[in-house]
């Protein structure tokens, strides 16, 4: 074979849980879902999601701080996250009519729900307040339009970050100054029960820092005689996906030709961070946790990726490979919509996983891109070169370790009228496997 050993990238195998590593080597379980289905799936863990609940609310118990963990749900569709919400006492985040009514439809209390996102029709509105949602106010017309209801309704006013000046979402200064007024003036219906924002990036000092100035603000509004109970401090909590050393050598190293036809990306997701999840929760409230509980403050947050984190992976038909000059092109049943970071200008990184690729004794090692079934030249999984034991042939399976958090579903479409990869639930019972489809 003519590979130069500089065009190829160092492996960057992903951190699995010990679930996945187990349903992954079943002899059986994955060949018999990929036959009932015949095409891409999902399978999902909603076990280990109620775990990474349970967590953060364990963090704020720790930290002797009230509050709510809302499930940022555009993260991934599956139902299965809601009765895990319901079962450990959480709530959902949504910002559509359909994700209230699924939110709803799983158990899920009006109560512990909290509705974000920009400028919300009067429709959603309604509904959320008639189910006394919680509703994180956008812009001032759009508190007219709730306040113009005439129903009780519970609000918290989001706030334009000023390490965020740029953003679309929220209230400026002068806005929020006016809003706390109306709220004032309205007190008869409306129930203001604090500030949220939502920062980009996964940094804990920026929102330590605003969680901070927010509860001057809360105790200044409760002067006011408004109850401003709560601060939301949004979601962004890190996750991991690789071992630091190997994120390490990757970005030391990195060179435009480990990838297919030297594709060039402007960025990628900081695929190795510290701290992760609950730890980053608890970082935070290392910093604010005694200024949220002295001033009797709730904490609340919307984490979506984080509450995924391990909680399932993605597994496609391989249909060809073939070799393309120095490396080959593997092809496969699905499309890269079921990979979303495909569809930022950027890559989902972690090493895919040619399943079961030890069985064939003897076989050389083969360097390869993944594309999709699609006729779009773009359609790829994966432009990075990587390496497996021996080349895939039409019917193994390849698996994508870890796509809960955004990548199965965000962007997924019926392309070339090909049906939706369903999400598979799999269940293990002393080493035995059953498996039925995620309802509604
Ligand atoms: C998307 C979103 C979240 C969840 O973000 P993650 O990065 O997945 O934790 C939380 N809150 C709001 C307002 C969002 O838009």
């Amino acid at each position: 074979m003519a590979v130069t050993v500089s065009t190829i990238a160092p492996p960057l195998p992903a951190l699995q849980s010990d679930w996945a590593v187990r349903a992954q080597a079943d002899p059986f379980l994955l060949a018999d879902i990929a036959r009932a289905v015949r095409g891409p799936f999902h399978v999902i863990e909603p076990g280990r999601f109620g775990g990474n609940l349970a967590a953060f609310k364990d963090a704020l118990r720790a930290a002797g701080v009230d509050g709510q963990i809302y499930y940022g749900k555009k993260a991934n569709k599956a139902g299965a996250w809601l009765s895990e919400c319901v079962r450990y006492d959480g709530g959902i985040d949504i910002a559509s009519e359909p994700e209230l009514i699924h939110a709803l439809a799983h158990g899920v209390r009006g109560e512990d729900i909290v509705v974000t996102g920009a400028a919300k029709a009067t429709g959603l509105l309604w509904l959320a307040s008639r189910h006394h949602c919680l509703i994180a106010i956008d812009n001032l017309d759009e508190l007219d339009r709730l306040i113009g209801l005439r129903l009780p309704v519970r609000i918290l006013l989001r706030v334009l970050p000023e390490v965020n000046p740029h953003s679309r979402f929220g209230l400026d200064r002068e806005q929020l100054s006016s809003a706390v007024d109306r709220c004032v003036q309205a007190m008869d219906t409306v129930t203001m029960e604090g500030f949220a924002f939502h920062l980009d990036g996964y940094r804990v000092q920026p929102r330590a820092e605003l969680a901070d100035r927010l509860i001057d603000t809360c105790v200044a509004a409760r002067a006011s005689g408004l109850a401003a109970t709560s601060i939301s401090i949004g979601g962004g909590f890190a996750c991991s996906y690789v071992d630091p050393e190997d994120w390490q050598r990757f970005r030391d190293e990195y060179r435009d030709d480990w990838f297919h036809a030297e594709m060039r990306f402007a960025k990628f997701y900081p695929y190795y961070q510290s701290p992760i999840g609950a730890g980053m929760l608890t970082a935070i409230l290392d910093r604010v946790g005694r200024r949220f509980a002295t001033t009797s403050t709730r904490l609340l947050c919307e984490p979506g990726r984080a509450l995924l984190d391990q909680a399932g992976f993605s597994v496609f038909p391989v249909h060809g490979f073939k070799q393309r000059g120095d490396h080959g092109v593997i092809t496969v049943g699905g499309l890269s919509m079921s990979v979303s970071e495909q569809w930022k200008g950027s890559e989902f990184l972690p090493d895919p996983i040619l399943w079961q690729a030890d069985s064939a004794g003897g076989a050389e090692p083969v360097t390869a891109f993944v594309g999709g079934a699609s006729c779009m030249e773009y359609d790829v999984l994966t432009w990075r070169k990587i390496t497996f034991p021996r080349p895939p042939r039409y019917g193994d399976l390849l698996i994508y370790p870890n796509t809960a958090g955004y990548q199965m579903d965000k962007n997924e479409s019926e392309f070339h009228q090909l049906p939706l990869p369903p999400k598979v639930r799999v269940h293990e019972c002393d080493g035995r496997y059953t498996w039925e489809f995620d309802a509604y």
